[in-house]
């Protein structure tokens, strides 16, 4: 099987700063990959290299068959494949939620307002929100919130989604809710690399953990990595976290 996901000694700084110091893994298609670590690791920045969001300097990843250090690298082909996350929603305040996800499908693929509606309602539908089709965000709470941004990100129907600690705004019972909806795309099969705090929820669905520590890759394995750490440094991570 070949990746969908490969970093080979990715390095990014910002000024004279280098922030990702060489990293390099794999994730296959069909896989959830959870990337931990401390704050400041350099868990979002290479989220958002993933992303072509930042420009690395040094190394190679190729993304969805993507080559992100292409310098004529098409955008527009790589965010159709791929779908970002962050922990704050941004949707538009002035757009209903159905609104909200058929956005980009209209502008991106140009497809028709009926095909989008379709889309729109199918996707809602899958993350437990169709009776909110017309809601406003103001009337949503915030895991709802995070719920549409998440099928806003699905209506592109991407190959890979990237989550970068999408809970942790969110009180324990609405981070409860985002998480199951991950956890059904996972078994849907959705290529997924995330960057959470939920070590339980790494634990029961991750194939894969990454743990970063001081823009590197420390460790990295199946999830039993969790259980059983080979690295004194990710063993006090975990017993942190816990
Ligand atoms: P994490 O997500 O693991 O907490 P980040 O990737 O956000 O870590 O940040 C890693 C380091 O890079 C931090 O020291 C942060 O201050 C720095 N950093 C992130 N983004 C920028 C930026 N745009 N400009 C300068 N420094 C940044
Ligand atoms: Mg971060």
């Amino acid at each position: 099987m070949s990746p969908i996901v490969e970093l080979k000694d990715v390095r990014k700084s910002f000024g004279n700063l280098e922030i990702l110091k060489g990293v390099s893994f794999e994730v296959n298609r069909g896989e959830v990959a959870a990337i931990i670590g401390q704050s400041g690791s350099g868990k979002s920045t290479a989220l958002r290299c993933m992303d072509r969001l930042e420009t690395i300097q040094g190394g190679s990843m190729m993304i969805c068959g993507h080559r992100l250090e292409d310098e004529k690298i098409d955008l527009k082909a790589l965010r159709r494949d791929v779908g970002i996350v962050f922990q704050s929603y941004n949707l538009f305040p002035h757009l209903t939620v159905a609104e909200n996800v058929m956005l980009a499908p209209r502008l991106v693929k140009a497809v028709s307002r009926a095909e989008a509606r379709t889309v729109a309602e199918a996707v809602i539908a899958k993350v437990g929100l169709h009776e909110k089709l017309e809601a406003y965000p103001e009337q949503l709470s915030g895991g709802q919130q995070q719920r549409v941004a998440i099928a806003r990100s699905l209506a592109m129907e991407p190959k890979l989604m990237l989550f970068d600690e999408v809970t942790s705004a969110l009180d324990p019972q609405l981070t409860g809710e985002v998480l199951k909806v991950m956890e059904q795309l996972a078994t849907e099969g959705m290529t997924m690399i995330l960057v959470t705090h939920e070590m339980g929820f790494a634990r029961k669905v991750a194939d894969r953990v990454i743990y970063m520590r001081d823009g590197k890759v420390h460790e990295v394995g199946s999830s039993d990595i969790l259980r059983t750490p080979s690295t004194p440094e990710l063993a006090a991570f975990i017993s942190e976290a816990a």
